[in-house]
């Protein structure tokens, strides 16, 4: 495993529901077909829970790499124990990402273990990365950050001006939202268009009023309704048409939420056009991706 500090070390968790493992064409072979050179260069070391794993060897897939480490199936427990190395504190065991390739119709993905791992992500602010194009976008991202050449077939989905981002936050959060989007304002403004939650949303507006101008600022951001009036779904359609692929909704895991369902059908969205969409939830996470996607989408930028 690398450990130079240009190269962190990476031990990253790895699962899919069935339906992403066993296609010639499922998630889980795109995903480390695709993302094979920035693997490569990475040199992570992989937890993958056993039947992700046998799906790896049936389609040879890192069949050569060495670094594997085989977790029990997910009925004997194994999802359960990659929560577990989540919140670990012994470096030598404890997870730095997980990815988790969710089918939102199988009922394993809505299991304690499924919930509580991206839960446990989010409060140790570890990437929790559902589905496949976030976790190529990660990939391509932290290789990047490790020296490696971007993946020009990616090229598409870093012309911004033909992108949109949504930009979500509890109330515990918006705080947080409005430092990380001050200080990325310039990444941000070079989307064709933001939207976000009602109450985000204004406080984004008086944000880009700030740093724009009173004018210039007023519609920065398309404010749908607030997020417990059904906002969340407002954008969840969005998603669903294929119209905004990217996420960040920094969730406070913290308190019972009213609007739970909301929430969950807003990640839903993005889980069911896995391919195109991600979604991003923790303050620490969000922040690197920020840096890194203005490293990769503006060339001035490192
Ligand atoms: P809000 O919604 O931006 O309207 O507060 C966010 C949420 O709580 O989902």
């Amino acid at each position: 495993m690398p450990t130079s500090p240009s190269r962190p070390p990476y031990r990253i968790g790895l699962a899919a529901n069935r339906a992403h493992q066993d296609a010639a064409d499922s998630a889980l072979v795109q995903l480390l077909s695709m993302a094979r050179k920035a693997i490569d260069f990475l040199q992570p070391e992989f937890v993958v829970v056993g039947r992700t794993l046998d799906a790896m060897r049936s389609h040879l897939l890192l069949e050569d790499y060495a670094d594997i480490e085989r977790f029990p199936y997910g009925r004997e427990g194994g999802l359960m124990m990659l929560v577990s190395r989540v919140v670990d504190p012994d470096p030598a065991r404890s997870l730095d990402a997980v990815i988790y390739l969710m089918d939102p119709v199988d009922p394993s993905s809505t299991f304690p273990e499924a919930l509580a791992l991206k839960r446990q992500c989010v409060i140790h602010g570890k990437p929790f990365l559902s589905t496949l194009a976030g976790a190529r976008e990660w990939f391509e991202f932290e290789a990047i950050a490790a020296g490696a050449a971007p993946d020009a077939s990616l090229d598409g989905s870093f012309r911004l001006e033909g992108e949109a981002i949504a930009l979500i936050a509890h109330d515990a959060m918006k705080a947080s939202m409005l430092q990380l989007a001050e200080r990325h304002f310039a990444l941000l403004d070079r989307f064709g268009m933001r939207c976000a939650t009602g109450t985000t949303g204004g406080l984004l507006n008086g944000l880009a009023q700030r740093i724009k101008g009173e004018e210039a600022g007023r519609d920065w951001v398309r404010p749908f309704r607030s997020g417990p009036l059904g906002g969340d779904a407002q954008i969840a359609e969005l998603i669903l048409r294929r119209q905004c692929r990217r996420v960040l909704f920094l969730e406070d895991p913290h308190v019972a939420r009213q609007h739970e369902a909301d929430i969950q059908l807003l990640e839903r969205a993005a889980r069911t056009v896995g391919d195109y969409a991600s979604c991003s939830s923790d303050v620490k996470s969000v922040d690197r991706w920020l840096s890194l996607m203005a490293r990769r989408a503006l060339p001035s930028v490192d």
